[in-house]
């Protein structure tokens, strides 16, 4: 491995990280996973339950249709990792308001997942773990065979790891990393926003207040029961969740956030929405918060990272070509990819999108649409960009 070939450093132990780690394992590669916390799963990934479920739209959109493929996708992954009531129980939804109806579901405690896919990496023997390593730096190394791979700078520059291969999936710390090492002069190519999410918990001592759980404007989980946390936990709880706050970077568990959940609560379950109230006012309401990753389209980004150097020089060089450029042609940073802006949907999306990613540096075969791999390419805002304005705009 010391020319870095199948070595690859992955950047954030969430959902994203862990999957893409597991499929790349699962192809023979060596993996570093570096992340700025001491262990997995204590991002957004550390959700206490959270719903995998269908995007349901009248007309089919990109996001209901990856929502489709991953629903499917999570489902098989769980099935063949995580017994059921230790990480997960399969369930159906009612979707109250908007394309009202009764949809297949499960409930899902991400870490159980994260740490299920680790394992498996690990059982490969290809998986090194650096926790409390903040990635700082990713810089482009030459081998001395003269093939290119990447440097990762981790602790200010106190750690260096060169690998052939770097996936980012480190959220909304992804925006620093990539914008760097792409050369970006403004945020328009990749236009990620942190997304504030409180969701309201309790130790569920009674009957469920509903037979299922209940969308509307959030999502009401009436009972969830989970044998793989602690016994010194609480292993039979409801949920009430989340807040969607635009351009809240804090994990601050608010008085604020628990009413806002009450309140889209009343909307639509009064008799569960009273016995909140009463919990509230008792202290025995649970919050956990933290951010989620959001884009400008509310689509991830899974792929290779544009060149956008070689972009504007392209865009400089032939400027009356530029509105015919297309986006499998804007040359891309060799062995550098991201897995990031999962929004609400990383239960659903982040192992599809691992599988598609890995296919690709794989260079395998994707059996996927490729509108569909367009709407989620990491080069798109970038070249929308180059084709409506000047080169300068671009990059420096
Ligand atoms: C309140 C709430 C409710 C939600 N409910 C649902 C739901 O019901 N269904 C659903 O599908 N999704 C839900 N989500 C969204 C879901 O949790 C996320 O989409 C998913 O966890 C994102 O996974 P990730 O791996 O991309 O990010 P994260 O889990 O946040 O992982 C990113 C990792 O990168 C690390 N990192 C960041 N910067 C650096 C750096 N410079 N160097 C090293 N490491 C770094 C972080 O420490 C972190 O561990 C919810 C989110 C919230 C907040």
């Amino acid at each position: 491995m010391a020319d870095g070939t199948r070595h690859a450093v992955v950047v954030g132990a969430g959902l994203a990280g862990a999957a893409v780690s597991s499929e790349l394992a699962r192809h023979g590669w060596h993996i570093t996973l570096m992340d700025a916390s001491s262990g997995p799963a204590r991002g957004a990934s550390g959700l206490p339950v959270g719903m995998l479920s269908p995007h349901v739209t009248r007309a089919p959109t990109p996001l209901s249709r990856l929502s489709k493929l991953g629903m499917a996708d999570t489902l098989a992954e769980l099935k063949r990792l995580v017994p059921e009531g230790h990480g997960w129980q399969a369930c159906e939804v009612d979707n109250l308001n908007h394309d009202a109806g009764r949809w297949p579901a499960a409930l899902v405690r991400p870490a159980a997942l994260v740490n299920a896919w680790m394992q498996e990496a690990q059982a490969c023997s290809s998986l090194t773990c650096l926790w409390d390593h903040p990635v700082t730096a990713l810089q482009p190394y030459r081998w001395p065979d003269g093939s290119s791979g990447w440097e990762v700078q981790a602790r200010a520059g106190q750690l260096a790891v060169k690998a052939s291969v770097v996936v980012v999936c480190a959220a909304v710390g992804s925006l620093r990393l990539l914008s760097a090492a792409s050369a970006a002069t403004t945020d328009n190519a990749f236009p990620l926003r942190p997304v504030k999410g409180q969701l309201s918990f309790g130790p569920l001592s009674g009957g469920p207040l509903a037979d299922r759980p209940q969308r509307d404007s959030g999502v009401f989980v009436p009972c969830y029961e989970d044998a793989g946390l602690d016994a010194a936990r609480m292993r039979r709880i409801w949920s009430m969740g989340s807040t969607y706050t635009r351009g809240d970077n804090s994990t601050h568990v608010t008085t604020d956030d628990h009413q806002r959940n009450l309140d889209s609560l009343s909307q639509f379950n009064p008799a569960a929405a009273a016995a909140l109230k009463t919990a509230l006012a008792q202290g025995q309401v649970e919050g956990w918060a933290q951010v989620r990753c959001a884009s400008l389209d509310r689509l991830p980004l899974v792929g290779a990272l544009p060149d956008l150097a070689a972009l504007g020089t392209a865009v400089r060089n032939q400027p009356a070509r530029r509105s015919r450029l297309k986006l499998q042609d804007v040359p891309r940073l060799p062995g550098l990819f991201t897995v990031c802006a999962l929004g609400s949907r990383g239960i659903t999306l982040a192992h599809w999108c691992a599988k598609m990613l890995v296919r690709r540096i794989e260079h395998q075969a994707i059996d996927a649409e490729g509108d569909l791999l367009e709407a989620i390419d990491p080069a798109r805002f970038a070249w929308r960009d180059s084709r409506r304005q000047q080169p300068s705009a671009i990059c420096s």
